[in-house]
C-alpha cells in the first residue's frame, strides 16, 4: 500500500510521510520546519500579515527576470505558430518554450519573513 504524498508547508514539494505514530508531518525535513517558524516569527515581530510576505531583492529580481524570459518565449511561439505552421515550427517551438520554463522548474521563492493567516 503506498503511501498519499503530502506537501511541505515551507517549500511546497510533494514528500512522502515518514513511517510512525503520531500526527502526519507538515514539512519535508526538519530544516523547512525551522525556517518557516523563523519566517513566522520575524513576520510577527515586523507586524506581517496573513497576506504578506518579506523576501530578498536579488532573488526576487532573479525570479521575475526569468518570466520576463517565458513571458518573451511565448510571445515569439504565439507569432511564429500564427500562420500555417508546419512541424518543424512546431518542434522549435516546444523547444523554445522549454529552454525558457525549465529553468523555472525548480525556482524557489524563499522568503525571509512570512505572515500567518
Ligand atoms: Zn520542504
Amino acid at each position: 500500500m503506498t503511501k498519499s504524498l503530502r506537501r511541505c508547508r515551507w517549500c511546497g514539494r510533494e514528500f512522502e510521510p515518514g513511517e510512525g505514530p503520531g500526527r502526519p508531518p507538515l514539512y519535508c525535513r526538519r530544516s523547512h520546519r525551522q525556517r518557516h517558524y523563523e519566517a513566522r516569527t520575524l513576520a510577527a515581530r515586523h507586524g506581517l500579515g496573513p497576506r504578506d510576505a518579506l523576501v530578498d531583492r536579488t532573488t526576487l529580481a532573479r525570479l521575475n527576470d526569468r518570466l520576463y524570459v517565458l513571458e518573451a518565449a511565448c510571445e515569439d511561439v504565439r507569432r511564429d505558430l500564427a500562420d500555417a505552421p508546419d512541424i518543424d515550427a512546431y518542434r522549435a517551438a516546444v523547444v523554445h518554450l522549454l529552454e525558457a520554463a525549465l529553468p523555472l522548474r525548480s525556482a524557489f521563492l524563499e522568503p525571509r519573513a512570512i505572515g500567518e493567516g
